[in-house]
């Protein structure tokens, strides 16, 4: 269905095709008719589906099919765990919003209160907000709930892990019971299905694509390597022309730095984005890196999530992370919308346990590649240089082999090869395919 036949107010219509959309996505297709309507939502979709359209519109529709935007207390409350977010959605709902003058705020921490006070005294139709600042603004009288008939809970299984829930539900007992719930969560917990029947009536349950796997425009490459090798194995892939905006991440904030410190050394425009760097050195680091002006972004799964960048040519995991969803979050910053993308994992032998979590979490296994023209034994230190070769092996039953396999790779001798940055005409090795 057109974004013509939803029956959504005309600005609207405007709004989207204005941001280049023609075609809605699956979510969209499903969330909005029902949301319209104003049915309970509850959304089961991995980032890059398309799914802030699919709350946003519905909500505008139903805020302002009655009457005008009137900049006086918030209608709409969309709540979501990060701060990057927070200013994603709220570009979204001003974009989206346009030509029906809606004005939105973005509250989130690290950045002065009192400013974020003063916008809210001069009146919103929509607030966008971090929990934690949510409260602080709300236990100083600078926000008023009471007119809320829309709440949005984005990214729920993400406010479970950060510790983020306690403080949603005290927001959500602020918020008037008569009222139209959306939320979404990339996965489907035990925790968030009982939070769902806390706080939801009935609602339409959408699930896109299927649970734990990732998402089937994104091309996955596994790269064995010993921990020292790792920095010139990155140099080494950023050579190649085709990666031109490159999400590197790390698990550490310390190993972020590192690692983007390391880039520029090498004469790579890189920027970081982790919790201990201020709001606007991550703010600036991201458009920055949304701008083109930097070539590598730096980042730690925090800092990254739901991070909604257009182009990213290559994610690349410099570490596995330490748990499975945090691996979907990651690949899904490339490929967004159907665009095609490549994500290559930096294995090394301590880091074998996590990448057989995750093989477990998809319930695929994984197939190991060396990457061409890596001279492994040479960033090892060794003299002879490593003989790579085309690996035809298929991917099933390889996984649990994996670290005796490429025994070899880890110690710079004789391994498979692939070619990093040609990724995207090899379609054989795709997820899903
Ligand atoms: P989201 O999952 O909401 O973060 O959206 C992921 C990306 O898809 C963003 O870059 C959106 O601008 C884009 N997008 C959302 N809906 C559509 C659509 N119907 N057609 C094309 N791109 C879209």
């Amino acid at each position: 269905m057109p974004f013509t036949k939803f029956g959504l107010l005309d600005p609207l219509v405007q709004g989207v095709l204005a941001a280049g959309y023609v075609v809605p996505t699956e979510i969209q297709s499903q969330a909005i008719p029902a949301a319209i309507e104003g049915e309970d939502i509850f959304g089961c979709a991995q980032t890059g589906t398309g799914k802030t359209a699919a709350f946003v519109l519905p909500m505008l529709h139903r805020m302002f099919g009655r009457s005008a935007a009137k900049h006086t207390q918030a209608k709409s409350l969309i709540l979501t765990p990060t701060r990057e977010l927070a200013v994603q959605i709220e570009r979204s709902v001003s974009g989206y919003g346009r030509f029906l003058n809606v004005r939105a705020l973005a509250v989130y921490g690290g950045v002065s209160i009192d400013k974020q006070i003063k916008q809210l005294r001069s009146g919103v139709d929509v607030v966008v907000a971090t929990p934690g600042r949510l409260l602080d603004l709300m236990s100083r009288q600078a926000v008023r709930l009471g007119h809320v008939e829309v709440l949005v809970i984005d990214e729920a299984d993400r406010m479970f892990d950060m510790g983020f829930i306690a403080d949603v539900r005290k927001i959500i007992a602020a918020v008037p019971k008569e009222r139209q719930t959306m939320l979404f969560s990339a996965t489907l917990s035990k925790e968030v299905r009982q939070f769902t029947a806390d706080f939801q009536k009935q609602p339409r349950m959408i699930q896109v694509g299927r649970e734990h796997n990732p998402i089937e425009t994104i091309t996955q490459h596994i790269y064995p390597v010993t921990k020292e090798q790792k920095l010139d194995l990155l140099l080494h892939m950023l050579e190649y022309k085709d990666m031109d905006s490159v999400l590197v991440f790390s698990r550490t904030r310390h190993g972020a730095d590192k690692i983007s410190r390391k880039l520029k050394h090498a004469d790579v425009n890189a920027a970081s984005i982790h919790s201990g760097r201020s709001q606007n050195q991550r703010q600036a680091a991201l458009d920055g890196f949304k701008a083109g002006k930097y070539r590598v972004l730096v980042a730690t799964d925090i800092a990254a999530r739901g991070l909604n960048v257009e182009g990213i040519s290559h994610v690349i995991n410099y570490d596995v992370p330490a748990f499975a969803e945090d691996y979907i979050h990651r690949i899904g910053r490339t490929g967004r919308a159907s665009a095609l993308g490549d994500a290559v994992t930096f294995v090394s032998r301590d880091e074998m346990p996590y990448l057989q979590r995750i093989e477990k979490f998809i319930d695929r296994k994984f197939v190991m590649e060396a990457c061409a023209g890596f001279n492994y034994a040479k960033s090892l230190g060794l003299t002879k240089p490593v003989k790579t070769e085309k690996s035809d092996k298929p991917a099933a039953g390889r996984g649990k082999q994996a670290n005796k396999s490429f025994g070899s790779v880890y110690s710079g001798k004789k391994a498979p090869s692939s070619r990093p940055g040609k990724h995207r005409k090899n379609t054989s090795r795709r997820f899903g395919r």
